[in-house]
C-alpha cells in the first residue's frame, strides 16, 4: 500500500478563551446552497437551529454560479442516463451508491427549489429551458437569468431564511474549530465574530450537532474562480477534530476561465461551460480548432480533457492562454442568454460579439473533502458535512458539469431525515492538550503561488516535493497576531499540506489529476481512494 511520509502541519489551533458563549441544537456552518437547505429543512424539527457565516449570508460560491443545476428533469431524459454521465466523467473514483441518490433525488430536489420561490428560466411554450454542459448526453441544465443561476437560488434561499425567524443567523462569524466531548464526537464550536455588538471576538457555541456547509478551497492557488471565502476551513476544521478527508488530489481546473494578464490575483471571471453548450469554439491563436479529434464530444468533452487539451496547447505554442470563439451566438443571443458574462467581459475589453475570449484554465472546484456517507455524517460523531466542503463520493475524479449545486441541495435533505433522530446530548468540552500553531497571513501568496505552479493542472514528482518543501517552510513561521487572516491560512496551508501530499503519492493520471510522470490510468495501484487524518498535528495518508 503506499505510503506518505508523516507530516506536523499547524494543528488545533487553540482560540484565545471565549469571551462569550451561546448554546444551540445544531449549529450550520455556511450559507449557501447547501447551508440554507439544510438549515431550512431542519426548521420544526430541531429546537435551536444557528446559521454562522464569515461574512454576509450571500457571499459564497453560490452566488457565483452560472450555468445551472443538472436534474434529469426533461423529456426523454432519465436519472440512468445522468447517472451514466456522472460515473463517466468521475473516471472511476465515484461512489456508485452515493450517485443513484444524487440522480433519482435530483428532480425533486430542484422542483423544491421551484417552489420555495426560485425563478428558473422557461422556454416560450412554457416548459422549463435546459441546456447541456460538459460530459451531459442530454439537455438538462436548468438555469436562471440567463447565467445568473447562482445568484437567483442564492436570492430566494435568503429570502426563505429571512421568513423563518426561528432560524438565527449571525453574519461575520468565522467557524475557528470544534469543541470534542470526551467521546470524541461534537460538543459545539469556537467561532471569531467580527463586529456583531455583545458577541464581538472568539466565542463559543455549545450545541449537539454542527452541520459543515462551509464551501470550497479555490482560494488555495493564486487563480480560481472561487470568491475569497473559499479557504479549504470546514475541512481544516473536520481534519483537526479528527474526521477523514478524502480525494482532496481531485481538483478541477475549470478550461474556460478569462486570462486577465500574467499579474492577475485572486477570483477570476469564468466563462461558463455552457457557452460552449451554445456553440461556442475553442481555437488556438492561428484559428485552429484544437478539440476536434480529441474527444467525441470536441468542444463539450468532460472539463478534465478540455483543460488538459488547452494546457497542451499552450505548451506547443508556448502562449499563455487560448481563444473561446462565441462570435456567431451574436448580439441578441448574447444580452438574452450570457447576461453577466458579457457585462463582465466588456468591463475587460473584449466584446464577445466580435472578439475572441481569451481563456486558460484556473481552480474551480474540490471534488474531496470531508468524507461522508450516504446521510451526511462524517467520521466524528455528530458532525455533518454537505455541499463543497463535503466528499460525498459524487464527484470521484472528476465533477460532471452542474452536479454540485445539486449535491448540496440533495445532501443537504438528506442530513435533515437523519440528524434530528440521532441528536447528541448537549455534553461539556473536554479539555484540549493539543499543540497549538498558528501562521500569518503575509505567507498566503507565497503559499498560492507554490501550489498553482507545483501542484496546478500539470504535476510531476519534482515539482510536488518542491511544494511540499516550501509548505513545510512556511509551516514553521509563526503568526503574532490572532486574526481573521492567520486562522484561513493556516487553515490554506493545512489542506494545502494535505493536498500536495496526495497527489505525490497518487502516481496516475485519473480525472482531474493529471501526472506528467504517470500519465496513465493504475487501476491496479490506484482504484482506491487517498484518505487523510490528524492527530495532534500530524497527517497521515492512507489508500483505501
Ligand atoms: C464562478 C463559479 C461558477 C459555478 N458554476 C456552477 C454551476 O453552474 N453549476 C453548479 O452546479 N456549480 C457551479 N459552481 C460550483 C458551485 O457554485 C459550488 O460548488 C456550490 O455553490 C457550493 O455550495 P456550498 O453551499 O457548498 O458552498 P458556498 O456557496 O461556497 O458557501 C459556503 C459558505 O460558507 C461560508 N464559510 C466559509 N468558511 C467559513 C467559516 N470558517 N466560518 C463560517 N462560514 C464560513 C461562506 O462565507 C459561505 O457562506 C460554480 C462555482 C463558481 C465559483
Amino acid at each position: 500500500m503506499p505510503t506518505a511520509p508523516v507530516r506536523r502541519v499547524p494543528g488545533r489551533l487553540l482560540a484565545p478563551d471565549p469571551g462569550w458563549s451561546t448554546t444551540a441544537d445544531v449549529v450550520v456552518v455556511g450559507s449557501g446552497i447547501a447551508g440554507l437547505t439544510a438549515a431550512l429543512r431542519l426548521r420544526g424539527q430541531v429546537d435551536k437551529i444557528l446559521v454562522v457565516t464569515k461574512d454576509v449570508l450571500a457571499a459564497g460560491s453560490t452566488q457565483w454560479a452560472q450555468g445551472g443545476i443538472a436534474a434529469a428533469l426533461g423529456p426523454g431524459d432519465s436519472p440512468e442516463e445522468h447517472e451514466v454521465d456522472t460515473l463517466v466523467a468521475g473516471a472511476g473514483a465515484c461512489d456508485a451508491k452515493a450517485v443513484r441518490v444524487l440522480v433519482t433525488e435530483g428532480p425533486e430536489a430542484v422542483r423544491e427549489l421551484i417552489a420555495l420561490g426560485t425563478n428558473f428560466d422557461h422556454d416560450p411554450d412554457g416548459e422549463l429551458s435546459l441546456t447541456r454542459e460538459g460530459g451531459h448526453h442530454r439537455d438538462r441544465i436548468a438555469h436562471a437569468g440567463g447565467d445568473a443561476t447562482g445568484a437567483e437560488i442564492q436570492r430566494a434561499l435568503i429570502a426563505a431564511i429571512e421568513q423563518a425567524p426561528e432560524i438565527e443567523v449571525i453574519q461575520h462569524a468565522l467557524a475557528v474549530d470544534l469543541l470534542l466531548a470526551d467521546d470524541g464526537g461534537v460538543a459545539g464550536l469556537t467561532l471569531h465574530v467580527m463586529g456583531e455588538g455583545q458577541r464581538d471576538g472568539v466565542g463559543a457555541v455549545h450545541c449537539r450537532a454542527v452541520v459543515l456547509a462551509s464551501g470550497g478551497l479555490g482560494q488555495v492557488f493564486s487563480q480560481t474562480t472561487n470568491p475569497s471565502v473559499s479557504t479549504g476551513d470546514g475541512m481544516a476544521v473536520a481534519l483537526r477534530a479528527g474526521a477523514v478527508l478524502r480525494d482532496l488530489e481531485f481538483v478541477q481546473f475549470h478550461p474556460t476561465v478569462m486570462y486577465l494578464g500574467p499579474d492577475s490575483h485572486g477570483q477570476q471571471p469564468l466563462i461558463s461551460e455552457a457557452v460552449r453548450g451554445e456553440g461556442a469554439v475553442l481555437v488556438d491563436s492561428e484559428g485552429n480548432r484544437f478539440m476536434q479529434g480529441v474527444h467525441e464530444l470536441a468542444d463539450l468533452a468532460p472539463r478534465d480533457v478540455v483543460a488538459k487539451a488547452i494546457m497542451r496547447r499552450m505548451m506547443e505554442t508556448g502562449e499563455p492562454h487560448m481563444w473561446l470563439d462565441a462570435t456567431h451566438l451574436g448580439a441578441a443571443f448574447w444580452e438574452r442568454r450570457f447576461p453577466t458574462i458579457l457585462a463582465t467581459c466588456r468591463r475587460y475589453g473584449v466584446d464577445p460579439v466580435t472578439d475572441l475570449i481569451p481563456v486558460a484554465p484556473a481552480c474551480h472546484y474540490a471534488s474531496g473533502g470531508v468524507h461522508t456517507d450516504l446521510w451526511g455524517r462524517s467520521s466524528v460523531p455528530g458532525l455533518y458535512a454537505t455541499g463543497e466542503v463535503a466528499c460525498s463520493g459524487v464527484h470521484g475524479a472528476n465533477r460532471l458539469a452542474s452536479n454540485s449545486l445539486l449535491e448540496g441541495l440533495v445532501f443537504s435533505r438528506r442530513i435533515a431525515q437523519v440528524l434530528p433522530g440521532e441528536l447528541r446530548p448537549l455534553q461539556p468540552p473536554a479539555p484540549d492538550t493539543r499543540t497549538a500553531g498558528l501562521v500569518p497571513g503575509a505567507v498566503r501568496r507565497e503559499l498560492q503561488e507554490a501550489m498553482t505552479s507545483r501542484v496546478g493542472v500539470l504535476r510531476n514528482a519534482g515539482g510536488l516535493a518542491e511544494a511540499a518543501g516550501i509548505l513545510d517552510k512556511l509551516a514553521g513561521v509563526t503568526a503574532e497576531t490572532v486574526d481573521q487572516q492567520s486562522w484561513e491560512t493556516t487553515n490554506l496551508l493545512t489542506i494545502s499540506t494535505a493536498l500536495a501530499d496526495a497527489a505525490a503519492l497518487r502516481e496516475e493520471t485519473r480525472g482531474s489529476h493529471w501526472r506528467e510522470d504517470f500519465p496513465e490510468r493504475d487501476d491496479e495501484r490506484f482504484s482506491g481512494h487517498l484518505d487523510v487524518v490528524m492527530d495532534d498535528g500530524t497527517t497521515t495518508l492512507e489508500l483505501r
